[in-house]
């Protein structure tokens, strides 16, 4: 079974190709960056309309394989017009390769992927990214969410700080290099609602200090430390519920070195065992699409019957049925 994805929810235009086995044969990305401000929705899409077919085309070279027997794409949640481009594109692509075609939530790829990645059994996931903030965990069937971040996510937010105070998109990373050159603490708002998280708040105070002359580089640091802090709280909370033993961090935010360490800290005082996927794997890839659709295989549709697909932009990881093993 050799399996070619599309990845095209948000920033990221990826194509891959994955065996049955879980290896993954290529993997090519392209990533909408600006120097400036966010994400414009219709330039993100124009950027995946320019650089589909150089992707596509690197990733068949890279995986040296010629013969598919599946195309898989993420169809939800996402922004709708970069949605639309991944959903052309797979289809066109499985038309000319005439093979079946499947849809597959994007949130759900990055749990499956993180088990396939790092070997985790039935963690507690952390999925964190630039428009998710969650807790997961697989019960009864579905992937339930425990808690989550209230307003916005944490990615996002952190995008929108790094806007303000001049950094590009995305500013996770420039927000983490500065964090290492803050000396002083500041206290922010720590909102910790049961199992949510709320950052709208913690937001605009750390906004109004840079106003009034804060240090880019304390800022940075007190702000990553408090926001780790309270994920890290819930996240011990919802093992001590579940009584899960692992703990997987997934998603772009988990490229971060000092949240990382944090959440080994809790879990090693708790006696959990703590997974993280690579940096290469932790934000959008098509990999874990291809993944994705070959654990659901079984629901691809024939050329004929393609018209059935479409996209889903506001499906929750909650309102998917795990019907494979
Ligand atoms: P989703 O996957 O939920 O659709 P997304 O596509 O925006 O959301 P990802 O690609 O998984 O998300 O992650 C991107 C986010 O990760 C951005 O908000 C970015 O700032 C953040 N990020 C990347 N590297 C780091 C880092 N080193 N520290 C903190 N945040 C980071």
């Amino acid at each position: 079974m050799k399996c070619i994805a599309i990845e095209s929810t948000a920033h990221t235009f990826g194509c891959s190709v994955v065996d049955g086995d879980g290896n993954v044969l290529s993997d090519v990305r392209d990533a909408y960056k600006t120097d400036k401000g966010g994400m414009i929705p219709m330039d993100v899409a124009k950027h995946h309309v320019e650089v589909k077919d150089k992707v596509i085309g690197g990733a068949i070279e890279q995986s040296g394989q010629k013969k598919f027997d599946l195309v898989s794409f993420s169809c939800s949640p996402g922004i709708p017009p970069c949605l639309k481009v991944g959903i052309k594109t797979a289809k066109e692509l499985a038309r000319k390769l005439n093979v079946p075609l499947i849809g597959v939530n994007h949130c759900v790829s990055h749990l499956t992927s993180g088990l396939l990645f790092t070997g985790a059994g039935d963690p507690v996931f952390l999925f964190c990214s630039g428009a998710n903030t969650q807790i997961v965990g697989l019960e009864g069937g579905k992937y339930r969410i425990f808690g989550e971040a209230i307003s916005i996510a944490i990615g996002n937010m952190l995008d929108k700080f790094g806007r303000e105070i001049g950094f590009g998109f995305p500013a996770g990373p420039k927000i983490e290099e500065y964090a290492k050159k803050g000396k002083n603490f500041i206290e922010l708002p720590y909102v910790v609602k049961g199992m949510d998280i709320e950052l709208s708040g913690i937001l605009t105070k750390a906004i109004q200090l840079y106003r009034n002359g804060v240090s880019k580089e304390d800022l940075c640091y007190s702000l990553q430390e408090t926001v780790f802090a309270m994920l890290a709280e819930t996240s011990e909370r919802a093992l001590a519920h579940t009584g899960k033993k692992e703990l997987l961090l997934i998603g772009g935010v988990a490229a971060n070195k000092r949240f990382g360490e944090m959440l080994n800290n809790m879990c090693e005082e708790r006696g959990a065992k703590f997974f993280t996927v690579s940096l290469k794997y932790s934000a959008d890839n098509a990999a874990m699409i291809a993944w994705q659709g070959i654990l659901e295989r079984d629901f691809a549709v024939k050329p004929k019957d393609f018209d059935s697909i479409d996209i889903n932009p506001r499906q929750r990881t909650d309102q998917v049925e795990v019907s494979w093993k």
